[in-house]
């Protein structure tokens, strides 16, 4: 069959070389394999007839039985139309044709049995149905019939050639006539009885040409799990490989460092879910083979300890450490954060920016290489060439999707034998998500936050009620409160966005004037240093307003900022929102998130508005983004180009049957790691065949 499935598209009847270069083109489609796994988009239920005097004009699509009784020409030019007059006993509609009008008449015969199909329109006070399908009612039993219609996406380009939706299942047909009896089942006989899944042959056979209803669902099922359970076994095994073959440094000790930041500098209790992940990491670091963890928790949840005290065992165990962050701002304020902290101990931190001057750059690459410097914070400029580490031992990134995968990987290979890895997101993922994207990657969840936090008050107000929503501000404000104002900034609409941002800066300035009030800015036009400059005034509580555009989405900890007010926030996808939301609630004050939109939304925009406003809980927040966009704009899916590639599984909807895969997979690989048993070849095979095609899923990192 491989021989079958391999060859090209236009081998096959009925496309030859044009329709073959069209299929290439705007589907994809080069191989009958390709074709073969083009699945339908959707179904139409054909198993009803309807009699004439039924119809009411409510109806969707409907099909009918019966004879053309006479044909009709009305109009001239551009209005010419042909009319059949179809009657099945009970009545007679009008079918009606603009375009092909002599071609169709030709091809249909008066008196003849036919099955029509369409929507029914109701106009002066008669049925009609515009450009049905028609078909032979004796030959349409000749073909693998159908109740349940698939339906293809198809392209206008395509359409314009004839192959729609219908004559793209011809050619399904066709291929499906050569390969009767010769699809290979691809996964083994023992995992088909024992989880009730139809033969491969079959579930493709129903996938487009379902026989009932009953068997689309099996082999949709079949076809997803199918799919599904390759990836993770795929993953899986992957990942396995890498934990056998890994080796790590062992930090097997905690010591003075540790010790003693507990004992004398830690300013709080721990939350058990940061004492649950630190043990987690420990355990990793002392196991002897390399740590690559991803630890996920909601913004403030406080990953910034946890990622301290890892360090901190890598001090103890003779090792240096380093932090990476996607921005200066959030760099400078780890710095800040972590030497206020370490207050008394003698930890060497230093702070490597892209404004990092020179002579400064020197002395620490300097002190890296003797191993003076402990602990090194930074942005992109750690990864340089010339910044090399006596021996670093563990590497934590900080809101890691914001870097690309290649600078990742730059980070850990700086030693002779690569260093722990840990990896920080706020960005909830969905478990199931995680599983797939993050498969090969350990992952630990802060999912409580430090205890006093008042959950932040989220309101939706129309941008009518600002006079309102300033009002409210200066309140804030006389209790001492520091405000964000957020301006959506895209690359499409960037002048337009400049525009707002300015206008409104404008406006507040305005309402906020000197000397009572204080109003800084920051955008993404500004030099580095004005915007630390600007971003420092409102840190040291200078300021009362910060107006900016998305640039502080991550990680800065203003604890007084009580205030968030996400202008357009209809612009916002729901992530981002809960990104920015995260900006304030840090302190013990009641914070307030208020979201200005117009009122024009969309359905999908009052969705994200609703949710926003419902709910404080990223994990939540994430599983409805999901469900709402598709894995294809979630962070991370680009990154790893699987979305893109299932040909038939959901990411967002179909997770509890990737939680039940996984689980199959996992015992599969428990009992034959490396897939040997005569059983299994067929998975081997399989994953053979899988990897030389697609993206590998899991080289995220
Ligand atoms: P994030 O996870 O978003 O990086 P941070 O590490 O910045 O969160 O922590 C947010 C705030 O919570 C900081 O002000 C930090 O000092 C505080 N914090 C962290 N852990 C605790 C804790 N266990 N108890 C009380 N406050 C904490
Ligand atoms: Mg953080």
């Amino acid at each position: 069959m491989q021989d079958y499935l391999q060859q090209e598209i236009k081998f096959l009847a009925g496309v030859g070389p044009k329709r073959a270069e069209l299929l290439n083109k705007e589907l994809g489609i080069y191989t009958f394999e390709d074709l073969l796994y083009y699945f339908p988009y959707k179904y139409i239920d054909r198993s009803k007839f309807y009699k004439i005097n039924e119809l009411n004009p409510n109806l969707p699509y409907i099909q009918l039985r019966g004879k053309i009784v006479s044909f009709d020409t009305l109009g001239t030019g551009n209005k010419k139309r042909l009319i059949a007059y179809f009657s099945d006993g009970t009545g007679t509609i009008e079918l009606l044709w603009f375009k092909g009008l002599s071609y169709i008449q030709k091809s249909l015969l008066l008196n003849n049995e036919y099955i029509i199909f369409g929507k029914p329109g109701y106009f002066g006070g008669k049925y009609n149905i515009i450009h049905p399908e028609v078909e032979d009612s004796l030959k349409s039993q000749n073909v693998i019939q159908a109740k349940l219609q698939a339906h293809y996406n198809t392209t206008e380009k395509l359409k314009k050639n004839f192959l729609h939706s219908k004559a793209v299942s011809k050619l399904v047909n066709n291929l499906l006539i050569i390969l009767k009896n010769k699809i290979q089942e691809t996964l083994p006989v023992f995992l088909l009885n024992k989880y009730k899944l139809i033969s491969l042959d079959a579930a493709l056979v129903n996938i487009h040409f379902p026989q009932n209803a009953d068997l689309l669902k099996k082999a949709i099922y079949r076809l997803k799990f199918e799919e599904l359970f390759y990836i993770q076994l795929n993953i899986l095994q992957k990942r396995s490989f890498r934990i056998q073959k890994s080796i790590g440094y062992v930090f097997s000790k905690v010591g003075e460092y540790l010790n003693r930041f507990y004992q004398d500098n830690l300013p709080f209790e721990l939350t058990d879910a940061q004492k649950r992940v630190l043990k987690e990491i420990r355990k990793d670091l002392g196991s002897g083979k390399q740590m690559n963890r991803l630890l996920q928790g909601d913004v403030g949840s406080g990953k910034t300890l946890v990622a301290l005290m890892s360090m901190l065992i890598a001090l103890d165990n003779g090792f240096q450490a380093c932090i990476m962050a996607p921005t200066e701002i959030l760099a400078n304020q780890h710095f800040t954060t972590i030497k206020e902290l370490l207050i008394g101990l003698p930890v060497q931190v230093d702070l490597l920016t892209g404004s990092t001057k020179t002579a400064a750059r020197k002395t620490i690459h300097e002190n890296l290489r003797n191993g003076d410097l402990n602990i090194l914070i930074g942005t992109h400029a750690l990864i340089e060439d010339t910044v090399q580490f006596k021996n670093l031992g563990l590497v934590i990134i900080d809101e890691q999707h914001r870097f690309g995968v290649a600078q990742r990987a730059k980070l850990w290979t700086k030693n002779d034998q690569p260093s722990h890895i840990l990896v920080m997101t706020a960005t909830p993922i969905p478990r199931t998500l995680a599983m797939t994207i993050y498969g090969d990657l350990d992952i630990s969840v802060i999912d409580e936050l430090p205890p006093g936090r008042k959950p932040i008050q989220t309101t939706h107000l129309y941008d009518s009620r600002r006079l309102r929503m300033f009002g409210f501000l200066k309140q804030q404000i006389e209790q001492g409160r520091q405000i964000y104002i957020v301006y959506p900034l895209i690359k499409e609409s960037e002048k337009m966005d400049y525009k707002d941002l300015e206008d409104g800066y404008e406006s507040i300035s305005r309402a906020f004037p000197p000397p009572k009030y204080a109003v800084s800015v920051v955008h993404g036009k500004m030099k580095p240093q004005e915007k630390d400059a600007a971003m420092n005034l409102f840190i040291k509580g200078q300021t009362h307003i910060m107006v900016a555009t998305t640039v502080i989405e991550v990680g800065v900890n203003i604890p007084n900022a009580s205030v968030m007010v996400i202008e357009s926030a209809e612009r916002f996808g729901l992530s981002q929102l809960h990104q920015l939301r995260g900006r304030v609630g840090r302190g013990a004050d009641q914070s307030f998130c208020i979201l200005m939109t117009s009122y024009k939304l969309s359905n999908e925009a009052r969705k994200r508005i609703e949710i926003i406003t419902r709910t404080n809980d990223g994990f939540e927040i994430a599983e409805a983004d999901l469900k709402l966009r598709g894995p294809g704009d979630m962070e991370g899916t680009q990154q790893s180009g699987l979305a893109f590639d299932l040909k038939i599984a959901n990411l967002g909807q179909d997770g509890q049957l990737i939680q039940y895969v996984r689980d199959i997979a996992e015992g599969i690989l428990d009992d034959d790691p490396e897939l040997k048993n005569s059983d299994n070849f067929i998975f081997a095979k399989q994953l053979k065949k899988i990897s030389s095609k697609k993206v590998d899923f899991s080289v995220i990192s």
